[in-house]
Protein backbone atom coordinates (compact mmCIF):
# COMPACT_ATOMS: atom_id res chain seq x y z
CA UNK A 1 0.00 0.00 0.00
CA UNK A 2 2.82 2.71 0.68
CA UNK A 3 4.46 1.73 -2.64
CA UNK A 4 1.49 2.30 -4.30
CA UNK A 5 0.84 5.53 -2.32
CA UNK A 6 4.08 7.22 -3.06
CA UNK A 7 4.12 7.34 -6.96
CA UNK A 8 0.19 8.40 -6.34
CA UNK A 9 1.36 10.95 -3.89
CA UNK A 10 4.19 11.85 -6.55
CA UNK A 11 1.77 11.97 -9.61
CA UNK A 12 -0.30 14.41 -7.38
CA UNK A 13 2.60 16.80 -7.13
CA UNK A 14 3.17 16.86 -10.61
CA UNK A 15 -0.27 17.83 -11.72
CA UNK A 16 -0.32 20.06 -9.28
CA UNK A 17 3.20 21.68 -10.62
CA UNK A 18 1.80 21.51 -14.34
CA UNK A 19 -1.69 23.41 -13.27
CA UNK A 20 0.31 26.02 -11.58
CA UNK A 21 2.78 26.43 -14.32
CA UNK A 22 -0.08 26.66 -16.40
CA UNK A 23 -1.58 29.48 -13.85
CA UNK A 24 1.76 31.47 -14.39
CA UNK A 25 1.96 30.95 -18.32
CA UNK A 26 -1.75 31.95 -18.64
CA UNK A 27 -0.68 35.13 -15.64
CA UNK A 28 2.42 35.97 -17.70
CA UNK A 29 -0.07 36.65 -21.37
CA UNK A 30 -2.26 38.40 -19.27
CA UNK A 31 0.68 40.50 -17.98
CA UNK A 32 2.06 40.69 -21.47
CA UNK A 33 -1.45 41.39 -22.80
CA UNK A 34 -0.20 39.23 -25.67
CA UNK A 35 -2.79 39.48 -28.88
CA UNK A 36 -1.43 37.66 -31.85
CA UNK A 37 -3.64 39.76 -33.75
CA UNK A 38 -1.69 43.11 -33.76
CA UNK A 39 1.60 42.49 -35.88
CA UNK A 40 4.10 44.98 -36.97
CA UNK A 41 4.15 46.24 -40.41
CA UNK A 42 6.61 44.81 -43.02
CA UNK A 43 8.42 48.09 -42.78
CA UNK A 44 7.82 48.73 -39.14
CA UNK A 45 10.54 51.02 -37.83
CA UNK A 46 11.68 51.81 -34.11
CA UNK A 47 9.78 54.67 -32.50
CA UNK A 48 12.09 57.70 -32.23
CA UNK A 49 10.69 59.28 -28.80
CA UNK A 50 11.63 63.05 -28.48
CA UNK A 51 9.86 64.53 -25.20
CA UNK A 52 6.74 62.38 -26.07
CA UNK A 53 3.98 63.78 -27.25
CA UNK A 54 0.65 61.81 -27.70
CA UNK A 55 -2.09 62.45 -30.00
CA UNK A 56 -5.69 61.09 -30.78
CA UNK A 57 -7.18 62.35 -33.85
CA UNK A 58 -10.83 61.60 -35.02
CA UNK A 59 -10.43 57.74 -33.12
CA UNK A 60 -12.93 55.43 -33.56
CA UNK A 61 -12.88 52.05 -31.84
CA UNK A 62 -15.19 48.94 -31.39
CA UNK A 63 -14.40 45.48 -29.78
CA UNK A 64 -17.72 44.86 -31.43
CA UNK A 65 -18.87 46.42 -34.85
CA UNK A 66 -22.48 46.88 -33.19
CA UNK A 67 -21.65 48.90 -30.15
CA UNK A 68 -18.82 51.93 -30.73
CA UNK A 69 -17.04 52.51 -27.85
CA UNK A 70 -15.23 55.78 -29.24
CA UNK A 71 -16.82 57.83 -31.89
CA UNK A 72 -14.59 60.10 -33.16
CA UNK A 73 -12.34 60.92 -29.99
CA UNK A 74 -9.35 63.47 -30.27
CA UNK A 75 -7.18 64.88 -27.63
CA UNK A 76 -3.45 65.27 -26.94
CA UNK A 77 -0.95 65.04 -23.99
CA UNK A 78 1.32 67.59 -24.69
CA UNK A 79 4.81 66.39 -23.97
CA UNK A 80 5.81 65.86 -20.31
CA UNK A 81 2.10 66.58 -19.37
CA UNK A 82 -0.58 65.07 -16.93
CA UNK A 83 -3.55 64.53 -18.80
CA UNK A 84 -6.54 62.75 -17.12
CA UNK A 85 -9.44 60.91 -18.34
CA UNK A 86 -12.65 60.16 -16.38
CA UNK A 87 -15.79 59.29 -16.63
CA UNK A 88 -18.61 56.63 -16.17
CA UNK A 89 -17.76 52.83 -15.66
CA UNK A 90 -17.67 51.21 -19.52
CA UNK A 91 -17.02 54.52 -20.98
CA UNK A 92 -14.21 53.67 -22.39
CA UNK A 93 -11.24 55.06 -20.09
CA UNK A 94 -9.03 51.96 -20.36
CA UNK A 95 -9.81 50.94 -23.85
CA UNK A 96 -7.49 54.61 -24.88
CA UNK A 97 -4.70 53.01 -22.84
CA UNK A 98 -4.96 49.97 -25.21
CA UNK A 99 -5.00 51.36 -27.84
CA UNK A 100 -1.61 53.71 -27.17
CA UNK A 101 -0.19 50.49 -25.97
CA UNK A 102 -1.48 48.73 -28.99
CA UNK A 103 -3.32 46.08 -28.26
CA UNK A 104 -5.85 46.79 -31.05
CA UNK A 105 -6.02 49.19 -34.38
CA UNK A 106 -8.80 52.00 -34.76
CA UNK A 107 -10.96 51.28 -36.76
CA UNK A 108 -10.08 54.76 -38.37
CA UNK A 109 -8.49 58.24 -37.46
CA UNK A 110 -4.73 58.05 -35.54
CA UNK A 111 -2.93 57.77 -32.82
CA UNK A 112 1.14 59.28 -32.62
CA UNK A 113 3.70 59.34 -30.60
CA UNK A 114 5.87 62.46 -31.73
CA UNK A 115 3.95 62.35 -35.09
CA UNK A 116 4.66 58.65 -35.90
CA UNK A 117 1.64 56.72 -35.95
CA UNK A 118 1.58 53.65 -33.39
CA UNK A 119 0.53 51.30 -36.63
CA UNK A 120 4.03 51.96 -38.36
CA UNK A 121 6.37 51.04 -35.11
CA UNK A 122 7.80 48.11 -33.88
CA UNK A 123 5.58 46.86 -30.88
CA UNK A 124 8.73 46.30 -28.76
CA UNK A 125 9.52 49.94 -29.45
CA UNK A 126 6.43 51.27 -28.65
CA UNK A 127 6.36 49.41 -25.68
CA UNK A 128 9.74 49.83 -24.27
CA UNK A 129 8.55 53.54 -24.39
CA UNK A 130 5.39 53.03 -22.01
CA UNK A 131 5.35 52.19 -18.57
CA UNK A 132 1.96 50.95 -17.91
CA UNK A 133 0.40 50.82 -14.20
CA UNK A 134 -2.57 48.67 -14.67
CA UNK A 135 -6.01 48.64 -12.37
CA UNK A 136 -4.68 45.21 -11.07
CA UNK A 137 -0.93 44.07 -10.96
CA UNK A 138 -0.10 40.29 -11.48
CA UNK A 139 3.16 39.20 -10.05
CA UNK A 140 5.44 36.28 -10.30
CA UNK A 141 5.68 33.65 -8.22
CA UNK A 142 9.13 34.68 -7.71
CA UNK A 143 10.87 37.03 -4.64
CA UNK A 144 9.63 40.23 -4.49
CA UNK A 145 13.23 41.73 -5.58
CA UNK A 146 12.47 39.82 -9.35
CA UNK A 147 9.37 41.59 -9.52
CA UNK A 148 10.57 44.97 -9.61
CA UNK A 149 13.97 44.30 -11.20
CA UNK A 150 11.49 42.78 -14.30
CA UNK A 151 11.14 46.53 -15.32
CA UNK A 152 15.03 46.67 -16.02
CA UNK A 153 16.38 43.07 -15.99
CA UNK A 154 19.82 44.83 -15.43
CA UNK A 155 19.52 46.25 -12.54
CA UNK A 156 21.54 46.23 -9.50
CA UNK A 157 20.25 45.64 -6.09
CA UNK A 158 20.27 49.27 -5.16
CA UNK A 159 18.74 50.78 -7.79
CA UNK A 160 15.90 47.86 -7.34
CA UNK A 161 15.81 49.38 -3.74
CA UNK A 162 15.63 52.98 -4.74
CA UNK A 163 13.10 52.21 -7.13
CA UNK A 164 11.34 50.45 -4.03
CA UNK A 165 12.11 53.31 -1.79
CA UNK A 166 10.56 55.91 -4.32
CA UNK A 167 7.81 53.68 -5.09
CA UNK A 168 7.04 53.84 -0.75
CA UNK A 169 7.39 49.98 -0.86
CA UNK A 170 10.83 49.65 0.66
CA UNK A 171 9.82 49.66 4.32
CA UNK A 172 7.31 46.88 4.16
CA UNK A 173 9.30 45.06 2.12
CA UNK A 174 12.65 46.20 4.71
CA UNK A 175 9.93 44.28 7.48
CA UNK A 176 9.63 41.26 5.73
CA UNK A 177 11.55 38.15 7.52
CA UNK A 178 12.92 37.67 4.46
CA UNK A 179 13.09 41.25 3.12
CA UNK A 180 13.79 41.25 -0.88
CA UNK A 181 14.07 37.76 -1.02
CA UNK A 182 10.46 37.11 -0.07
CA UNK A 183 8.62 34.95 -2.65
CA UNK A 184 5.61 36.40 -3.47
CA UNK A 185 2.48 36.03 -6.04
CA UNK A 186 -0.10 33.16 -5.72
CA UNK A 187 2.91 30.56 -3.81
CA UNK A 188 4.12 33.05 -1.99
CA UNK A 189 3.19 35.87 0.06
CA UNK A 190 -0.04 37.61 -1.06
CA UNK A 191 0.21 40.88 -1.25
CA UNK A 192 -2.60 43.46 -0.64
CA UNK A 193 -3.87 45.34 -3.84
CA UNK A 194 -2.09 48.66 -2.69
CA UNK A 195 0.94 46.90 -2.10
CA UNK A 196 0.81 45.53 -5.43
CA UNK A 197 0.41 48.56 -7.05
CA UNK A 198 3.41 49.83 -5.78
CA UNK A 199 5.59 46.88 -7.09
CA UNK A 200 4.05 47.83 -10.31
CA UNK A 201 4.91 51.64 -9.34
CA UNK A 202 8.84 50.33 -8.29
CA UNK A 203 8.77 48.00 -11.62
CA UNK A 204 7.81 51.36 -13.72
CA UNK A 205 10.43 53.44 -11.79
CA UNK A 206 13.11 51.19 -13.33
CA UNK A 207 11.83 50.74 -16.55
CA UNK A 208 12.07 55.39 -16.21
CA UNK A 209 9.92 55.52 -19.88
CA UNK A 210 9.48 58.88 -21.51
CA UNK A 211 5.32 57.87 -21.26
CA UNK A 212 3.24 56.48 -18.40
CA UNK A 213 -0.26 55.20 -18.51
CA UNK A 214 -1.55 55.12 -14.86
CA UNK A 215 -4.97 53.06 -14.24
CA UNK A 216 -5.90 53.86 -10.87
CA UNK A 217 -7.24 51.01 -8.61
CA UNK A 218 -10.83 50.81 -8.41
CA UNK A 219 -11.10 49.22 -4.79
CA UNK A 220 -11.22 51.74 -1.66
CA UNK A 221 -7.84 51.73 -0.56
CA UNK A 222 -7.49 53.56 3.06
CA UNK A 223 -6.69 56.81 3.07
CA UNK A 224 -3.17 56.57 4.65
CA UNK A 225 -2.64 54.27 1.43
CA UNK A 226 -4.03 56.33 -0.84
CA UNK A 227 -1.39 59.03 0.01
CA UNK A 228 1.56 56.64 -0.30
CA UNK A 229 0.43 55.94 -3.69
CA UNK A 230 -0.58 58.90 -4.95
CA UNK A 231 3.21 60.28 -3.60
CA UNK A 232 4.51 57.42 -5.17
CA UNK A 233 2.60 58.44 -8.70
CA UNK A 234 3.25 62.01 -8.48
CA UNK A 235 7.36 61.39 -8.14
CA UNK A 236 6.79 58.88 -11.50
CA UNK A 237 4.94 61.41 -13.91
CA UNK A 238 7.05 64.29 -12.73
CA UNK A 239 8.56 65.36 -16.12
CA UNK A 240 7.00 62.49 -18.03
CA UNK A 241 3.88 62.74 -20.12
CA UNK A 242 1.30 61.16 -18.49
CA UNK A 243 -2.11 59.60 -18.76
CA UNK A 244 -4.09 59.39 -16.16
CA UNK A 245 -6.86 57.18 -15.91
CA UNK A 246 -8.94 58.07 -13.06
CA UNK A 247 -11.55 56.53 -10.60
CA UNK A 248 -11.08 58.39 -7.44
CA UNK A 249 -11.57 62.69 -8.36
CA UNK A 250 -9.10 63.48 -5.95
CA UNK A 251 -5.64 62.40 -7.74
CA UNK A 252 -6.78 64.40 -11.02
CA UNK A 253 -6.85 67.69 -9.16
CA UNK A 254 -3.56 68.60 -10.05
CA UNK A 255 -3.59 67.35 -13.78
CA UNK A 256 -3.03 69.60 -16.71
CA UNK A 257 -6.37 69.03 -17.98
CA UNK A 258 -8.85 66.50 -17.59
CA UNK A 259 -11.25 64.95 -20.01
CA UNK A 260 -14.76 63.63 -18.70
CA UNK A 261 -15.35 60.84 -21.40
CA UNK A 262 -18.79 60.21 -21.70
CA UNK A 263 -20.94 58.03 -25.11
CA UNK A 264 -17.96 57.74 -27.05
CA UNK A 265 -16.54 61.31 -26.98
CA UNK A 266 -15.13 64.05 -25.05
CA UNK A 267 -18.70 65.46 -22.93
CA UNK A 268 -16.60 68.07 -20.95
CA UNK A 269 -12.87 69.15 -20.61
CA UNK A 270 -10.75 71.27 -18.75
CA UNK A 271 -8.65 71.98 -15.69
CA UNK A 272 -10.52 70.78 -12.07
CA UNK A 273 -11.56 74.33 -11.28
CA UNK A 274 -12.58 75.50 -14.77
CA UNK A 275 -14.60 71.86 -15.07
CA UNK A 276 -16.21 72.54 -11.13
CA UNK A 277 -17.20 76.52 -12.46
CA UNK A 278 -19.05 74.98 -15.76
CA UNK A 279 -21.18 72.80 -12.92
CA UNK A 280 -21.62 69.81 -15.22
CA UNK A 281 -20.85 65.79 -15.38
CA UNK A 282 -17.69 66.64 -13.75
CA UNK A 283 -19.21 68.74 -11.01
CA UNK A 284 -21.67 66.53 -10.30
CA UNK A 285 -19.24 62.89 -10.41
CA UNK A 286 -17.02 65.85 -7.62
CA UNK A 287 -19.67 65.90 -5.46
CA UNK A 288 -20.85 62.83 -5.29
CA UNK A 289 -17.75 61.41 -4.49
CA UNK A 290 -17.49 63.91 -1.29
CA UNK A 291 -20.48 63.40 -0.50
CA UNK A 292 -19.82 59.78 0.20
CA UNK A 293 -16.03 60.16 1.15
CA UNK A 294 -17.83 62.69 3.92
CA UNK A 295 -20.85 59.91 4.78
CA UNK A 296 -17.69 57.73 5.43
CA UNK A 297 -15.78 59.65 7.49
CA UNK A 298 -19.47 59.97 9.65
CA UNK A 299 -19.90 56.16 9.85
CA UNK A 300 -16.00 56.11 10.69
CA UNK A 301 -16.36 58.31 13.74
CA UNK A 302 -19.76 56.63 14.60
CA UNK A 303 -17.55 53.29 14.93
CA UNK A 304 -15.57 55.07 17.44
CA UNK A 305 -17.32 56.10 19.62
CA UNK A 306 -19.03 52.75 20.00
P1 LIG B 1 -13.78 51.82 -18.57
O1 LIG B 1 -12.32 51.61 -18.38
O2 LIG B 1 -14.15 53.23 -18.89
O3 LIG B 1 -14.61 51.33 -17.43
P2 LIG B 1 -13.40 50.00 -20.81
O4 LIG B 1 -12.57 50.81 -21.73
O5 LIG B 1 -12.71 48.93 -20.05
O6 LIG B 1 -14.24 50.96 -19.85
O7 LIG B 1 -14.57 49.30 -21.63
C1 LIG B 1 -15.46 50.03 -22.46
C2 LIG B 1 -16.55 49.10 -22.95
O8 LIG B 1 -15.98 48.11 -23.80
C3 LIG B 1 -17.26 48.36 -21.85
O9 LIG B 1 -18.62 48.31 -22.15
C4 LIG B 1 -16.66 46.98 -21.88
O10 LIG B 1 -17.58 46.04 -21.46
C5 LIG B 1 -16.29 46.82 -23.33
N1 LIG B 1 -15.10 45.96 -23.50
C6 LIG B 1 -13.93 46.12 -22.87
N2 LIG B 1 -13.04 45.19 -23.28
C7 LIG B 1 -13.67 44.43 -24.20
C8 LIG B 1 -13.29 43.31 -25.00
N3 LIG B 1 -12.06 42.79 -24.94
N4 LIG B 1 -14.22 42.79 -25.82
C9 LIG B 1 -15.45 43.31 -25.90
N5 LIG B 1 -15.88 44.36 -25.19
C10 LIG B 1 -15.01 44.93 -24.34
MG1 LIG C 1 -11.13 50.68 -16.73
Amino acid sequence: LIQLAIPLNFIGFVYREIRQGLTDIEQMFDLLEVDAEIEDAPDAKPLVVGHGAISFKDVYFAYDPARPILKGLSFDVPAGHTVAVVGPSGAGKSTISRLLYRFYDVQSGAITIDGQDVRGVTQRSLRSAIGMVPQDTVLFNDTIAYNIRYGRPGASENEVRHAAEIAQIDRFIQSLPEGYKSMVGERGLKLSGGEKQRVAIARTILKSPPILILDEATSALDTRTEQEIQTALDEVSKDRTTLVIAHRLSTVVNADKIIVLRDGGIAEQGTHSELLAQNGLYAQMWNRQREATEVEEQLKKVRETD
